[in-house]
C-alpha cells in the first residue's frame, strides 16, 4: 500500500464488513471513529496500526473485535495481518466515510436515531413475496393505525428472515406521521435494563422509560423466558402500555406456544393480537433482496449476477456479507464487477483450459450417473434400493460441498427432495470419507473427471 488513500479504502472495507455483524449502537460507539494509520511488514505478517479515540475503546476492540478485524484485514489485503490498537486524539473534522461500501442514511432526520432504528430498515427497502406477505400486510396495518389494528403483533421466524427489519419499518413509518414516542429494544436489553434497575434501586425510572411510549418494539422477546422477575415486570409493562392505547410489536425465533419457560399469562398475552410468521426466502426473493441491497449502496448489479449469487448463498446475512466482500474487491482491489469476479469469490471457478469456468450441476449429475452406472432418472427418482441410494447421496454431497449449492437447491435438483434429506446424505458421505480410503479414492476419481481439485 503506497498511498494514504488505499489505507482509508482498506479500512472502509473492514468497517463495512464489521458493520453487518454488530448493532448500530456498537458500531457508532466503538468502530465508526477508528482508522488505519499504518501497516508495517514484520516477518511473515503485516502489522496494522489502528487508531481509536480512547483507552476504553482500545480495550474493547482488543478484547471483542480483534479476531474479526484481523480476519477482515487478512481477507482484504490477502496476507496475514495483525491489528495493533493505539489511542489517538479524536479528530472532529475527520471526513465521514462515503461511497458504496457505506450506504448513506435513508433520511436526514435524527428521530429514528433517538428510537435506535437502523436507517435502512424501512418498508421501501423491504421486498415482499410469498415467504413474508402476511407479516408484511400485518406490519403495514399496524403502522397505519398503531394501537388500533393488531395489538400485540407477534412476528416469528428463523434467523435472518427479516423480522427485525420489518419491525423497525413499522417504527420508521409511525415516526413519519407524528412525533410519537417509540422505543426499540431487544429482549436482552430489556432484561439488562431491569436487572440494573433492581441493583441500583432505580426500577421506577426503568418502568417509566418503557411505559411512557406509544409504540414499543421488542426484538427477540424469547430472551426473557425463564427469568421470573423480568417476566413479571414485562407483564405489567405490557398491561400498562395497552391500557393507554399503546402498540406493542414483538419478534421471536418461534411462536409463543413453543417458547419454553414462558409464563402462561405472557403466552396468552402474546397471542392475543395477531401472530404471523416469516419463512426462509426462496431464490426469487433472495435475488430481489440482493438487488435492493446493491441499489442502496448505489451499485449497479445486474439481475443475472444477483441471481447467480443468490443461487449459491442461502442466508440473507451471508448474502449481504458477500455483497460487501464483492464491493471491497471492486473498490479496493480494483476488480471489475463482472461474472468472473463473482464466480471467483463464490469459489466457483475451476481452471480448465486456462479460462475460469464453473462446473454445472448437470455435469455433476452426469458424472455420478456414468461412474456408478445408474441412470439420471433413477438418481432423481424415488427407488430406495441400496445400489441407487448410495450414488444419490454422493451426488447430493458433491452438489452441496463442492458446488456450494444451498441444501434446498440440491434437493430441488435431485428429484425435489427435502433439505433435511440432503443434509443427512452430505453428513453420511463425509463420515464415510474419513473411515474408508477406497471410497475416498472413488470420490477423487469422480472429482478429477469433473476437474474439481481434490
Ligand atoms: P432477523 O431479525 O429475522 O434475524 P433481519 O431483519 O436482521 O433478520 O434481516 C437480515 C438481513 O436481511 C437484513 O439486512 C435485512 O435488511 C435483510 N432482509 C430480510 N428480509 C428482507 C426483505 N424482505 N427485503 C429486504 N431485505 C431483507
Ligand atoms: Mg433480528
Amino acid at each position: 500500500m503506497a498511498v494514504m488513500e488505499d489505507k482509508d479504502q482498506v479500512w472502509r472495507g473492514v468497517l463495512a464488513a464489521l458493520r453487518l455483524n454488530v448493532s448500530e449502537g456498537t458500531f457508532n460507539t466503538y468502530l465508526r471513529h477508528t482508522e488505519l494509520i499504518e501497516t508495517t511488514p514484520s516477518a511473515d505478517k503485516l502489522v496494522c496500526q489502528v487508531g481509536c479515540s480512547s483507552a476504553f475503546i482500545k480495550t474493547t476492540l482488543e478484547q471483542r473485535y480483534w479476531g474479526q478485524i484481523s480476519g477482515e484485514l487478512t481477507r482484504i489485503l490477502n496476507r496475514d495481518c495483525e491489528p495493533v490498537f493505539v489511542v489517538i486524539p479524536h479528530k472532529e473534522d475527520r471526513p465521514q466515510p462515503t461511497g458504496p461500501l457505506f450506504s448513506p442514511p435513508a433520511e436526514n432526520d435524527s428521530r429514528w436515531k433517538g428510537a435506535r432504528l437502523r436507517a435502512d430498515f424501512t418498508f421501501d427497502n423491504f421486498a415482499v413475496g410469498g415467504s413474508n406477505q402476511m407479516a408484511y400486510a400485518a406490519a403495514t396495518a399496524v403502522a397505519r393505525s398503531p394501537g388500533g389494528a393488531y395489538n400485540p403483533l407477534f412476528i416469528h421466524g428463523g434467523v435472518g428472515v427479516g423480522k427485525t427489519h420489518l419491525m423497525q419499518a413499522i417504527g420508521h413509518e409511525v415516526l413519519k406521521k407524528d412525533d410519537t414516542t417509540i422505543l426499540f429494544c431487544t429482549g436482552e436489553e430489556f432484561t439488562n435494563d431491569l436487572v440494573e434497575g433492581i441493583q441500583r434501586k432505580t426500577t421506577d425510572k426503568v418502568r417509566a422509560k418503557y411505559r411512557r411510549v406509544k409504540l414499543l418494539l421488542i426484538d427477540d422477546v424469547q430472551f426473557i423466558a425463564g427469568k421470573a422477575s423480568v417476566q413479571e415486570e414485562f407483564f405489567h409493562t405490557f398491561n400498562a402500555l395497552q391500557r393507554e392505547g399503546g402498540q406493542i410489536v414483538m419478534t421471536s425465533d418461534r411462536p409463543p406456544g413453543e417458547i419454553s419457560r414462558l409464563e402462561e399469562r405472557l403466552r396468552s398475552r402474546f397471542g392475543a393480537g395477531l401472530i404471523v410468521d416469516i419463512t426462509p426466502p426462496d431464490l426469487e426473493m433472495r435475488t430481489a433482496i440482493l438487488l435492493i441491497k446493491a441499489k442502496q449502496r448505489q451499485v449497479d448489479l445486474s439481475i443475472d449476477l444477483a441471481r447467480l449469487i443468490a443461487e449459491h448463498i442461502e442466508g440473507l446475512r451471508e448474502l449481504e456479507g458477500f455483497l460487501v466482500r464483492l464491493l471491497s474487491e471492486v473498490e479496493i482491489n480494483h476488480q471489475p464487477l463482472d461474472r468472473q469476479t463473482v464466480e471467483r469469490l463464490l469459489h466457483l471457478s475451476r481452471p480448465t483450459n486456462g479460462q475460469g469456468r464453473i462446473v454445472t450441476p448437470a455435469e455433476v449429475i452426469n458424472a455420478v450417473s456414468t461412474f456408478y452406472g445408474v441412470g439420471v432418472q433413477q438418481l432423481k427418482g424415488e427407488r430406495r434400493t441400496k445400489t441407487i441410494v448410495w450414488p444419490r447421496q454422493i451426488l447430493m454431497h458433491l452438489l452441496h460441498s463442492e458446488l456450494k449449492l444451498p441444501l434446498e437447491e440440491v434437493g430441488r435438483l435431485v428429484g425435489g427432495r427435502d433439505h433435511t434429506t440432503v443434509m443427512h446424505a452430505n453428513d453420511k458421505v463425509k463420515k464415510i470419507l474419513v473411515t474408508d480410503p477406497t471410497f475416498k479414492d472413488q470420490l477423487t476419481d469422480i472429482k478429477r473427471k469433473l476437474l474439481i481439485p481434490s
